[in-house]
Formats: C-alpha cells, sequence, structure tokens
C-alpha cells in the first residue's frame, strides 16, 4: 500500500510513520508537511536517509496544485489526514490559521482525494469536538458535537465537511476522535514535555485553575494502533472513539510527574484558568474494541514513566527543538537537496 501521510513531522504523525513502516514492510510512505513551528524534520532524517520506502515533501495540505501531483504521481492508494493546528491556547490568540488548515486544509486534501478516486482517507480528529462532560458519563460517537474553542470548533468543521463528502459523494472517509496524547517527540508547548522541562530547570510548573479538568490519557503508539486499525478494517463513513482508559486530573498528571523526576510539588503554581476550558473528557471506545479489535496497551503511570525516559535520553532533540536550532539545519539540509 502507498500511503500519503500529512503532518508527518508533527509529534503523532511522526510516531505513526515509523510504526508503520516498522510493522508493515509492503507499505510506503508520502509525508506532505508544512514544517509549521510544531513540524520538525529531524524527526525522521534517520529514516529519509535511510529508507527508501518513505520520501518527504515540504509544502501545504491548502495546496491543491501540489496534492493533485502527490496523489496522481505516486500512485497513492490512502491518505491520513493528520496535518492541523492543534494547540488550544494558540486557537485563543488567533483562530484564523486553525480555519484555514484544519477545515480550508483538510477539505482540499478530500476533495483532491475524490477527484482522483482515492480508496480510503483516514482524517484524525479529537475528543475536544465534542465539548465538556460532567463528573460522570463518556463520549460516544453520536455524542452532538459541542466544540468551545477555536481549535475543537475547526476540528469539528472538517468532521463535518467529512461526514458531508461520505453522505454526498459516498466518499471513502473515516473519521477517528481520540483523546489526550503523550508520547515521544511531543512538541514542549503541550502539558507533559512543558511540565518536564519546567521541572528540569526548576522553574514554576504552571497548571490552569485549580488543576481538577479532567482528560484521557493515551500513549502516543497506542492512538497510531487505532488509526492503522481503522485503515485497514474500518467502514467508510464511520467515526471511531479512540482513548487509553486512564482519566487524569490535570494536577496528578503534574505530581505523577514530578516524583518521577524528584522535583518537589512546591513548584506547581496555579495560573488563572484557559478561557472555554472543558472540565472533563472521557471516551467510550467500546465500537472500536468491538469493530476493530482495539484496546489500549500501557497503563498511564507506565506510559508516563517510558516517555520521561525517551526525554531523559534525547536531551539533545529536546534543545534543538528549544533554540529552534532545527529550522536553521531544515534550510541547511533542504537546500543542499
Ligand atoms: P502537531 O502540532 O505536533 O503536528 C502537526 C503537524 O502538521 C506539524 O508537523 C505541522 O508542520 C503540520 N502542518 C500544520 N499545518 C499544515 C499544513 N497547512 N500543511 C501541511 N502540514 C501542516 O500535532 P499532533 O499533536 O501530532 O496532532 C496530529 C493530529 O492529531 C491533529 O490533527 C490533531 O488535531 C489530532 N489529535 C491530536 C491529539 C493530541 O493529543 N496531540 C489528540 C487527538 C487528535
Amino acid at each position: 500500500m502507498k500511503l500519503l501521510v500529512t503532518g508527518g513531522c508533527g509529534f503523532i504523525g511522526t510516531n505513526f510513520i515509523r510504526l508503520m513502516l516498522a510493522a508493515h514492510p509492503d507499505w510506503s510512505i508520502v509525508n506532505l508537511d508544512k514544517l509549521t513551528y510544531a513540524g520538525n524534520c529531524l524527526n525522521l532524517l534517520d529514516i529519509e536517509k535511510t529508507e527508501p520506502r518513505y520520501a518527504f515533501v515540504h509544502g501545504d495540505i491548502c495546496d491543491r496544485d501540489l496534492v493533485m501531483d502527490l496523489l496522481t504521481d505516486n500512485g497513492v492508494d490512502a491518505v491520513v489526514n493528520f496535518a492541523a493546528e492543534s494547540h488550544v491556547d494558540r486557537s485563543i490568540n488567533d483562530p484564523s490559521p486553525f480555519v484555514t488548515t484544519n477545515v480550508g486544509g483538510a477539505q482540499n486534501l478530500m476533495e483532491c482525494a475524490r477527484q482522483c478516486g482515492i480508496g480510503r482517507f483516514v482524517h484524525v480528529s479529537t475528543d475536544e469536538v465534542y465539548g465538556t462532560l460532567g463528573p460522570s458519563g463518556k463520549f460516544t460517537e453520536t455524542t452532538p458535537l459541542a466544540p468551545n474553542s477555536p481549535y475543537s470548533a475547526s476540528k469539528a468543521g472538517a468532521d463535518l465537511m467529512a461526514r458531508a463528502y461520505f453522505e454526498t459523494y459516498r466518499f471513502p472517509v473515516l473519521i477517528t476522535r481520540c483523546s489526550n496524547n503523550y508520547g515521544p517527540y511531543q512538541f514542549p508547548e503541550k502539558l507533559i514535555p512543558l511540565m518536564y522541562l519546567n521541572a528540569k530547570a526548576d522553574k514554576p510548573l504552571p497548571v490552569y485553575g485549580d488543576g481538577l479538568n479532567v482528560r484521557d490519557w493515551i500513549f502516543v503508539d497506542d492512538h497510531c494502533r487505532g488509526v492503522e486499525l481503522t485503515l485497514t478494517r474500518g467502514r467508510e463513513g464511520q467515526v471511531y472513539n479512540f482513548g487509553g482508559a486512564a482519566e487524569e486530573t490535570n494536577i496528578s498528571v503534574v505530581r505523577t510527574l514530578l516524583s518521577i523526576v524528584g522535583k518537589p510539588e512546591s513548584l506547581i503554581t496555579h495560573v488563572t484558568d484557559r478561557p472555554g476550558h472543558d472540565k472533563r473528557y472521557a471516551m467510550d471506545f467500546s465500537l472500536a474494541a468491538e469493530e476493530l479489535g482495539f484496546a489500549p496497551t500501557l497503563p498511564f503511570a507506565e506510559g508516563l514513566a517510558r516517555t520521561i525516559a525517551w526525554y531523559e535520553a534525547n536531551g539533545t532533540w529536546l534543545e534543538q527543538v528549544q533554540s529552534g536550532e532545527y529550522r536553521s539545519f531544515m534550510d541547511t539540509w533542504y537546500e543542499e537537496r
């Protein structure tokens, strides 16, 4: 199978490409990534240098001509769309790029794929499209969409466009909605790598509000397997929820992290809550379990310890991301080719 993966230089896309190339010797992957601040070309450089089944293309999912060329020239069988603006706080500061990429870019990809007769299209979405829960209950695939941030609204917009493409054109799209991911290669603006870096530097750990917002955490490899199962076994037009069955308050995540890195809880600083901050997310992923055979494999404490061990072992990666050094490397590397 030949896959076009978008956003493959980001956190989840990087892990997905690494896992899929290792698991499927007969798959090849073209990775289309714009390399925004969140895209890091160093993540897959070893593979780019050594793996003939992998190719990187620097470009934008909103670019119709480029996407059409990639789909037609490469004999692509399926598309997996990870590309997105993904950070809620940034979407509060400026929603525009979120609408452009997350809605417009996703629609452009689907339209090009439809015109090229692509046989399978997985659109990667999020639990945040469902809005917020009270103290009990879980989101199912039929929970009404009620996004509360510009980020989640833009993801919901793309989900609805995907639904319309299926209903209108019988376009073979499948939608995954997953809870909070953590693991290697996550950009240090997100909770776990940010808290890790601050703790290591003995800086305050900023926790929104009372820290009692609840998220369901999933190790990134488990999410990637969910996307793989959706791609290979899912029903066209279907939405599949994925989660880690690991509900944690933000404050408990931070406390566990501090205990793993051996730093005091006095570093925790409560800061003004994020506007529109959803109180609780929890996923019912029984449909994916029944139809796809999905089950998360890693308990949260074990996954967190593994993640922190990865950050400990990859200090150079973190330094390059923090200093922006990967950007100058990227300019030279791609100019030379
Ligand atoms: P990320 O921000 O780490 O990576 C996004 C990638 O998309 C980057 O490499 C970036 O350069 C690329 N990109 C952005 N705009 C682009 C454009 N216009 N054209 C081409 N590439 C572009 O995000 P992530 O955490 O890896 O999330 C990947 C996907 O999974 C997103 O769609 C996100 O909504 C979804 N998701 C994330 C989580 C999570 O916890 N991180 C949970 C559920 C769903």
